[in-house]
This record gives C-alpha cells, sequence and structure tokens, in this order.
C-alpha cells in the first residue's frame, strides 16, 4: 500500500488567497507538480468553487470554507472581519479536509498555503503534516516585509534606507503599506504576519527565480528555506515541457474571445502597439482614468487597453476610433505574446510584471497600491526592463508623464535597451524553468523531500 501510495507521487494541498493574482500562481505550480508526478490538489473556498465551477483545469479541486460560503468576500464587513472568519472557517474545515482524505486512505503529504494564509501552517502541524508557505510577490518584497515585521526596517520610512540583499530604495519604492504609513492597516498587519510562524515551515516558496533576484534570494535563504520556483507563467510560453498548459484556467472575469484581438494586433506592424491593463483588483479614479485615456492617445501609438469602455469620457472615444481597441479583461499572454505589442503599460503587479519578463515585453508601470511601487523600482533600476511613471504632489499622473514614458520605451536608444534586457530575462526566465534551471532543480528537490520523509 505504502510503495503504491508513493509511485502515485506525494498528495499536496495548494491553498490560494481566493484572488486571481494569487490563483493564477498557485494552479500553474499545481501544474508543474503534476507534471513532475506529484499529485497537486488546489484548495478553493467554497464561494469560489460554487461560483467559477472551474471546467478546464487539470488539477483535482477540493474546498473549505473563508466563513462566507454564498458571497466571498463581498458578503464580508470588510478586510478585517474577512480575514479573521476566513481564519476560523478555514482552519475548521481545512482539518475536516485532510481528515476526509485520511478516512480514504489517502494521505496528505504537505501543504503548499498562500504565505497570507498563516493559520494553514497551523493546521498542517496539528495533524504532522508538512507545511510550505507561497510567496505570490517578488522576493524582494517579502524581504521588505521581513525587516518590518522584525522592527529592522524603523517606520515611518522617511529617507533612503539600505537593507541588507537590496538596492538601496527611497521611500517610495518601500511598498505602498510602508511608504503610506498608516494606509490599509488590515492588509499591512496580514503581510507582517506572514512571517508570525515561517520559522516552522519546511520550505518557503517564492514565485520569482533566482537569476532575477539573486541578491535578495541569497540575504533571505539565510533565514529562512528559500526555494524559487517561478516565473509560474504557463509552460507554453516558457519551456513548453508540460502539456495542455497555454492559459490560467481559474479565471474570476470572463475573457474576450480572443481572435478578434489577435486578429487586430496581426494588422499592426512588430513593437508598433501599447497594450494596458491593471490586473484584477485596481479601480482608477475617474480623473486618473481620463488622463491615462488622453496620455495613451497623444503618444499617437495603436492602442488596446483593458477596461469598462462605459466609463471613457465619450470625445475620447471618438477621438481615439480606429487607434484604440477596449476590451473588458484581455486574454493578457496572448496579447504579450503578440509581436505587436510594443510596450506593456501597466500597474505592475507581480503576475503582470514577470509576465512580461517572461515574454520579453518592456513596461511603462505606473504603480497602485501594495507592492506594485516596489515592482515599479526594479523594473527601472535593477531590471532595466521599463520605466516608472510618476504621479504629481497632488497624486495625479498627468497625461503628458504618460506620454513621456510610453515614448520612452517605445521609441529611442533607451526603449531599445530595455527591449534588450527584456529579451535577455525572458531568455533567462525559460532557462530556470527548463530541465536543471535553477526554478526546475528546486521543484524537484521540493518534491522529492516530500517522498523520502513521508
Ligand atoms: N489579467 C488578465 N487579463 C486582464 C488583466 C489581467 O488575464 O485584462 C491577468 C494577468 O495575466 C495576471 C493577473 O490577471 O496573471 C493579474 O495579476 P497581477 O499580479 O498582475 O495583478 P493583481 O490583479 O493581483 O493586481
Amino acid at each position: 500500500m505504502e510503495r503504491e501510495r508513493k509511485s502515485t507521487g506525494a498528495h499536496i494541498l495548494v491553498i490560494p488567497y481566493p484572488s486571481q493574482g494569487h490563483l493564477n500562481p498557485m494552479l500553474q505550480f499545481c501544474k508543474r507538480l503534476l507534471s513532475k508526478g506529484a499529485r497537486p490538489t488546489i484548495v478553493l473556498t467554497n464561494f469560489l468553487s460554487k461560483s467559477l465551477r472551474p471546467q478546464s483545469t487539470s488539477i483535482p479541486v477540493a474546498t473549505i470554507s473563508d466563513g462566507f460560503d454564498d458571497g466571498g468576500y463581498t458578503q464580508s464587513a470588510g478586510i478585517d472581519d474577512y480575514l479573521t472568519q476566513m481564519r476560523r472557517a478555514g482552519s475548521r474545515t481545512l482539518a475536516d479536509l485532510i481528515r476526509s482524505f485520511r478516512k480514504s486512505a489517502d494521505r496528505v503529504d504537505c501543504i503548499v498555503y498562500d504565505a497570507f494564509l498563516t493559520w494553514a501552517l497551523d493546521v498542517a502541524r496539528e495533524f504532522g503534516v508538512k507545511g510550505a508557505a507561497f510567496f505570490t510577490h517578488a522576493c524582494a518584497v517579502n524581504y521588505v516585509y521581513y525587516y518590518a515585521a522584525r522592527g529592522v526596517l524603523r517606520l515611518p520610512v522617511e529617507a533612503a534606507v539600505e537593507l541588507p540583499g537590496l538596492p538601496p530604495l527611497d521611500p517610495p519604492d518601500f511598498p505602498s503599506f510602508i511608504y503610506v504609513h498608516g494606509s490599509y492597516p488590515a492588509y499591512f498587519k496580514m503581510v507582517l504576519n506572514e512571517f508570525s510562524n515561517l520559522d516552522g515551515a519546511d520550505f518557503v516558496l517564492v514565485n520569482t527565480f533566482y537569476e532575477l533576484e539573486k541578491e535578495v534570494v541569497d540575504s533571505m535563504s539565510k533565514v529562512f528555506p528559500v526555494l524559487t520556483i517561478g516565473p509560474t507563467v504557463p509552460s507554453f510560453y516558457l519551456d513548453k515541457r508540460v502539456a495542455n498548459d497555454k492559459n490560467y484556467d481559474i479565471n474570476l472575469f470572463r475573457s474576450e474571445p480572443s481572435t478578434p484581438i489577435t486578429n487586430w494586433l496581426n494588422t499592426k506592424p512588430q513593437g508598433s502597439v501599447v497594450y494596458a491593463a491593471f490586473g484584477s483588483m485596481a479601480t482608477l479614479p475617474q480623473e486618473q482614468l481620463e488622463e491615462l485615456a488622453w496620455g495613451l492617445l497623444n503618444t499617437n501609438f495603436d492602442f488596446l487597453w483593458a477596461v469598462r469602455e462605459e466609463k471613457l469620457p465619450a470625445d475620447f472615444l471618438s477621438a481615439s476610433a480606429g487607434k484604440a481597441m477596449f476590451v473588458r479583461w484581455s486574454p493578457q499572454l496572448e496579447v504579450l505574446s503578440n509581436k505587436a505589442v510594443g510596450c506593456f503599460f501597466s500597474h505592475g503587479g507581480w503576475n503582470s510584471t514577470t509576465e512580461a519578463l517572461s515574454l520579453g515585453v518592456p513596461m511603462a508601470v505606473m504603480p497602485q497600491w501594495t507592492d506594485q511601487t516596489t515592482d515599479a523600482k526594479f523594473v527601472q533600476d535593477v531590471w532595466g526592463v521599463g520605466v516608472r511613471v510618476r504621479a504629481g504632489g497632488d497624486g495625479l499622473v498627468r497625461r503628458e508623464e504618460i506620454e513621456r514614458c510610453v515614448r520612452e520605451v517605445m521609441e529611442g536608444g533607451r526603449g531599445r535597451e530595455m527591449k534588450r534586457n527584456a529579451g535577455k530575462w525572458s531568455d533567462l526566465a525559460k532557462v530556470a524553468m527548463g530541465e536543471g534551471g535553477t526554478s526546475d532543480v528546486n521543484i524537484d528537490a521540493f518534491i522529492s523531500k516530500l517522498i523520502t520523509s513521508s
């Protein structure tokens, strides 16, 4: 029986925080595990499972409760309430889930939990199951939070700071929860809490690749057993070793059909189109949306924008006719991999950033909050693949700045250098995920430690 279990691979429960930017990398990680002979089960909240009916994934789905089975986050009284209820209901129902697997003689060997959900490690411990924290942010961001959690980084941050493993950071380079001191206290508490029991985790998995964040990974590895396992971009765009892995399979938003978008892009010359998208969470204030609209149009480049068209002013819509295509939710990977796209105008979410790096697309990053500010710093000053779009003193990014940044990426010597650097990072990402690459080796090591220790 034991031999049979081992031959079918270690059984790993993977529990993402229920948002798009966390589901994508953790589901992708499941596909990698499966392709290497492990047996991952993705664990969704009851609400997500009911509302999404994830159909197309090859990964078995199990469910737990976040305490809001009929409405998820929107049913809660806010983030504090949501996190408290999720901890309570999640701990209880995860324990039930492990018991039910045990009853069917299907032991759970490891719980890979989103680093936001520290309670999952406590449940793993209770059952004598291994626990692996999965960080969906850049290693640099996690390390900054670690320093803040340990009191090494004094808050508020008012001048440039040098921390081991990181480049000198000016206050606006820090994650927004730090540099806008006192903003989003519940989220800030949550990211600091990631380190509250991390000493007890058997593995610390980070969705990045070693070559991209060498110094920070080396430094953080002195404190935690860090394994870089990314980028978790579908294999089709990287090493092509995982069959049928071209899309993120669980979408909280319905994507527009890709054919009209691809057909439109295919009529455009190479590197001539700006793609603008701000991920799944950001909603720009109306004034900012309009500055962005006119800024993009004033560049005179064609652009594809993931935006709710009805929010755009009528005079802008008529002025942009023939130059722009608007979609509510784009098939982002297909778009970024189209040769016509020369610049990704993005909010700097970590998935969007790793997707652009993997596909070799330079970026103009207009960060909104959370880790995006730090991602923007690295995009511009460390990886040399883009520019950071700056807000004025009133917090508004003006159309002239938007136009300037897009031009810098799309035109001239600096733009060409960014494109070259983006190509270099894309090659390195492919190598990292390919056979014998740094991330590939780490994923193998993770799986083999689960088997040898079970
Ligand atoms: N995305 C997409 N279509 C869109 C916008 C975003 O498919 O129109 C995907 C994108 O490829 C990425 C994820 O949604 O994988 C967004 O994650 P990210 O970390 O960039 O931002 P967040 O949504 O967490 O702010």
